[in-house]
């Protein structure tokens, strides 16, 4: 470690992060100062950009303090090893072979003054220093001594001490660089898991693969991603690529994807595709050929095969990338992607839902604009025939020669034909209330009005059957923000409703008073009443009660479906209580005026 020192100061990564891999090189270091016979002697581990950085330095107190952290490039170390002499594990280039006029310098330059005692005295400029290679003969890191105590180049004895720590310092470098890489694949997988988990809170499946490609193709250093899913009665789904757009897969891989999916998510387990790596369950070799000889097609080396799903259901797979000459997926990597699989999947299948209950309710509103279309039309154009027959039944009525069966037959027909328009009537207002594009037009409405109208309309019925029919009204006018016509209709079916469904001699009370800003119009009868399940049904378009007391009335269920869609257009509030055989009470609240 001798020479000029064109070294740079460290960037803003701590050294090593694993405390016992630093304690470890320390201690080598440390066994090469205390029992080696070094002043000084520094382990260094080879970074991602080239250049070898100094990681665990032991000896002398200034040197120390300017390596600490330097870093130098790998070649210049590579040019020094060429003309280095062979010891072993150990280098030794003599400051004789030095040729200062090319710039020629490596490491660190002691400020002592050689002494010129012989062949065998060190010089400043001596370098001796162990490079340390991985299994593969990839240079990693190199031990570096200076400084000799005894001020000579080491002999055959001190040569071999020096061997074995070497040894030490390559398995130590591996040890450590491993376990780095370890650490940081950890925090870059679960870094992406976090914003995996953000962004699945999306409802839309695009949103969640754009919102998490990113941080899945930083997290995972892959050169891309796709995600498949599959359609729920099998099949595929949808294949997004990270940026969103189409992958094509051929029918082939689609079907592998698939199966492989399904079957790795029952094992918990992901699949790695690699050439020269093994092919395991649930890809097997045949299959695991045609996906290597798809992904050459697309220059890409090795995948990722993430399985998504939640609880027992499989809904797809998510595929992360490498290029020629990329990284191999590890243990770390796959447990981290699992993972993310789990969250993924649950967000597909959240995603899934709420696709179909807004498509449903798409379809219900469609069926429900198309309803009441064929509603009104029928009711419209049955209307002025009918207004006709009815002219044409008045006519014949009013001739003076009727026997008698033909004025019965002809009063028939006219109640009939009345029964019809009361209908028809009803259906064209049906229509209207529920029409979102005809909204209230609302002035002030005196309910104390609206509600002797009713009486008087309704009483008649109500002496035929004996019904005591009581009013209770505030002696002020009651005024509620609405439309006069509806709010009338919406108290007469109420009323005519308590008359209808109270058997003779029953009561029915009608009041109406102010609360606050409000104004409630009560009706309670001491009718028949209702069962639960047919109060939790009241006001669906033609819902009759199954109670034969009830059916036994004429009707056509369509009174309540008014007056709810009427409440609801008036920003007010409906409330029923009702037990069968006892009793109903209807209670409106309304905007005051
Ligand atoms: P209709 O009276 O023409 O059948 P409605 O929509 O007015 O239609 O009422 C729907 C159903 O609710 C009725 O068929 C009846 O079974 C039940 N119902 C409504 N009002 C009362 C009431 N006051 N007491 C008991 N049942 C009622």
């Amino acid at each position: 470690m001798s020479r000029e020192t064109p070294a740079e100061p460290t960037g803003e990564r701590p050294r090593l992060s694993d405390a016992a891999s630093r304690d470890a090189l320390q201690l080598i270091a440390e066994g090469v100062t205390e029992l080696a016979g070094f002043g000084i002697a520094a382990i260094s581990v080879v970074r991602e950009d080239g250049r070898l950085e100094s990681v665990a330095i032991a000896g002398n107190e200034q040197a120390r303090s300017e390596l600490e952290g330097t870093r130098t490039p790998v070649y210049r170390l590579l040019q020094e090893l060429d003309k280095a002499d062979d010891w072993g594990l150990l280098r030794f280039v003599p400051h004789e072979r030095l040729d200062p006029s090319a710039g020629e310098t490596w490491g660190w330059v002691p400020n002592i003054q050689p002494i010129d005692d012989g062949p065998d005295a060190w010089h400043p400029l001596d370098l001796l220093i162990a490079p340390l290679y991985d299994d593969q003969g990839v240079l990693r890191g190199s031990l570096a001594m200076d400084l000799p105590v005894d001020g000579r180049r080491p002999g055959e004895a001190q040569r071999a001490v020096l061997n074995r720590y070497a040894e030490q310092a390559g398995r130590a470098v591996l040890v450590a660089l491993e376990r780095e890489e370890l650490a940081d694949q950890v925090r870059m997988a679960q870094a992406a898991r976090r914003i995996v988990r953000q962004a699945t809170a999306q409802l839309s499946l695009e949103r969640i693969v754009a919102d998490s490609h990113e941080a899945l193709v930083e997290g995972f250093r892959a050169a891309g991603m796709w995600i498949q899913t599959f359609s729920s009665g099998g099949g595929l789904g949808h294949v997004y690529s990270a940026t969103g757009h189409a992958v094509e897969l051929g029918p082939d891989l689609v079907t592998i994807a698939e199966a492989a999916a399904h079957e790795a998510w029952r094992m918990q387990q992901v699949a790695i595709v690699a050439p020269g790596r093994p092919f395991r369950r649930p890809i097997n070799p045949e299959q695991g050929e045609l996906i290597l000889a798809y992904l050459s097609t697309i220059g890409v080396e090795s995948l990722l095969f993430i399985p998504l799903g939640a609880g027992p259901e499989c809904v797809g797979n998510l595929v992360l990338t490498r290029l020629p000459g990329g990284r191999e997926w590890t243990d770390a990597e796959a447990a981290a992607a699992l993972d993310i699989g789990h969250d993924l999947g649950r967000a597909i299948l959240n995603a899934r839902t709420f696709e179909r209950e807004h498509q449903l309710v798409v379809e219900l509103q469609e069926l429900d604009t198309y309803k009441s279309q064929l509603i009104a039309t029928v009711a419209h154009e049955l209307k002025n025939p009918l207004s006709s027959v009815l002219g044409h039944l008045e006519m014949l009525e009013s001739s003076p020669d009727l026997s008698g069966t033909t004025s019965g037959s002809l009063a028939a027909m006219e109640r009939g034909a009345q029964r019809m328009v009361k209908v028809i009537d009803d259906l064209l207002l049906l229509s209207k209330v529920g029409d979102p594009d005809n909204p209230v037009i609302a002035s002030p409405v005196d309910l104390s009005r609206v509600v002797d109208d009713v009486i008087d309309l309704v009483g008649l019925s109500a002496r035929q059957k004996r019904i005591d029919l009581r009013v209770q009204l505030p002696s002020d006018p009651i005024l509620a923000v609405g439309d006069a016509d509806e709010l009338d209709r919406l108290c007469g079916n109420l009323v005519s409703n308590a008359v209808k469904y109270t058997p003779e001699g029953g009561g029915v009370v009608v009041s109406l008073r102010r609360e606050a800003d409000q104004i409630v119009f009560t009706c309670r009868d001491e009718g028949i009443g209702m069962s639960a399940e047919d109060v939790g049904r009241l006001g669906t378009e033609f819902f009759r009660s199954s109670n034969p007391l009830a059916l036994a009335q004429p009707g056509t269920g369509l009174g309540l479906a008014i007056v709810r869609r009427i409440v609801q257009r008036h920003g007010g509030r409906l409330e029923i209580e009702s037990e069968l055989g006892h009793g109903s009470t209807f209670r409106v609240h309304l905007r005051a005026a």
